[in-house]
């Protein structure tokens, strides 16, 4: 097959399409085409080696720049896409038109932004670029201190990170554990627990009302009269995809541009992957836009056969994993709140070594491995099934006789 495929975002889900194009024989033409001045890297090593200084940002790119030419790719970076004619298949990116005959959109997602902070003057950052990773990486050292608005991922993770390097770190939550809605309170109250014990001033129910700058400080009011006084303050409070050349093109965006199983979206000739994509999920059975590092490699997988004219399924179970301190776990699956009725827990949970697992009736909707690497193919394998659930709770039982 002989024609063009123009990529839209320069992130993992993109990278992984063009390498993946290539690596299934495509030879027709590839165009890039990306705001950011890197070439596409994956973004875990961010919030974890490259923060914790053990790695360079570099070791992030997926390939290098002599990659893309080597393969006969135009790699277009720090360029903007200005709008997308679908009818007459071409991008228009700083002012020249591209033409396409199949396009993918990986646009990805950005930081919400928190106007209180933005507008406070004050030392204020984001986590979401290799940029961003090696200016917050600087920062570091005995006696920073740093405050973080959000306890998800990003807000953890750095903040795991700046106290390993001897920092002061206030994290600032608003609901009553971190990562609550997606671990829930019995996982989520373990991960409170861990940052209180690494010494991290972890303060949930937490509602910022005010931020301000006093010198070199940043000053930041809670609703319940405290006050947290740091150098610089991270917000970590989710992103938001990126659809606005989608939806000016007309595309069916809600929650990300909508895709079937295949991740093509409402117009024939066009797909979504990754982050900015809400697509149909065959095995869960309901449509679903994940913001994981596996998913964009998931996808872009399918992403790269179906550009090519194939009928790959976007049917990967989301996965994802965290290394903070000495605690690492590994995630499958997809319980949001009331999507499940019970949840067992297996193991050591105060020493940290566990399995969880989260039931709808007796069907497995996710199981996570807490320090207990061994017991990810477990993990996979139960993940979707409809085991026992007593015998599942019982600890008599092994794992591998559920
Ligand atoms: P996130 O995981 O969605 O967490 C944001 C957190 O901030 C939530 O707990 C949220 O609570 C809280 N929050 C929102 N507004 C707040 C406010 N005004 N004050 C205090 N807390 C507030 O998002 P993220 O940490 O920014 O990460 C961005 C994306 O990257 C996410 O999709 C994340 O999954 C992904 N990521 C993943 C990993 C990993 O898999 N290891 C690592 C880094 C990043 P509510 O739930 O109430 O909104």
């Amino acid at each position: 097959m002989s024609d063009r495929i123009v990529v839209v975002g320069g992130g993992l889900a993109a990278g992984t399409t063009v390498v993946e194009l290539r690596d299934r024989g495509f030879d027709g033409e590839i165009t890039v085409v990306a705001d950011e001045a890197h070439p596409p890297y994956e973004r875990p090593p961010l919030s974890k080696s490259v923060l914790l200084g053990e790695k360079e940002a570099d070791s992030a790119i997926l390939k290098d720049v002599g990659w893309y030419a080597d393969h006969a790719v135009d790699l277009r970076t720090a360029t903007h896409v200005e709008s997308l004619d679908l009818a007459g298949r071409r991008i228009l990116a700083a002012g020249e038109s591209i033409p396409y005959d199949r396009l993918l959109l990986a646009t990805g997602a950005r930081p919400r932004r928190l106007a209180l902070a933005d507008d406070s003057g004050a030392s204020v950052g984001y986590l979401r670029t290799m940029d961003d990773s090696v200016d917050l990486r600087r920062r570091f050292g005995e006696g920073f201190r740093l405050g973080v608005i959000g306890g998800g991922w990003i807000g953890l993770e750095a903040a795991a990170a700046a106290r390993m390097s001897g920092a002061e770190v206030t994290v600032l939550e608003s609901l009553d554990l971190p990562l609550l809605r997606v671990l829930g309170p019995e996982v989520a109250g373990v991960m409170a627990e861990l940052h209180r014990e690494h010494g991290i001033d972890l303060r949930t129910g937490a509602e910022v009302t005010g931020i301000s700058r006093s010198g070199d400080e940043v000053h930041v009011r809670l609703a319940d009269g405290s006050t947290m006084v740091v150098d610089h303050l991270l917000v970590g409070v989710g992103v938001q995809p990126n659809t606005e050349l989608a939806d000016a093109a007309g595309l069916v965006v809600e929650n990300g541009i909508r895709t079937d199983r295949h991740l093509r979206t409402s117009h024939e000739d066009v797909f979504a992957a990754g982050d900015v994509a809400n697509a149909d999920h065959p095995v869960l059975g309901t449509s679903l836009r994940v913001e994981h590092w596996d998913t964009a490699i998931q996808h872009g997988k399918v992403a790269a056969a179906n550009l090519m004219g194939g009928q790959a399924d976007a049917d990967a179970l989301p996965y994802f994993f965290t290394d903070q301190y000495d605690f690492g776990m590994e995630y499958v699956g997809h319980a949001t709140p009331g999507a499940y009725d019970r949840v067992v827990l297996r193991g050591d949970v105060e020493g940290r070594v566990f399995t969880a697992w989260w039931l709808d009736g007796p069907r497995v909707v996710a199981g996570m491995q807490a320090n207990d690497w061994d017991a990810i193919d477990v993990v996979r394998r139960l993940v979707g099934s409809t085991v026992d659930p007593d015998r599942l709770a019982d600890e008599g039982t092994p794992l591998t006789d559920v």
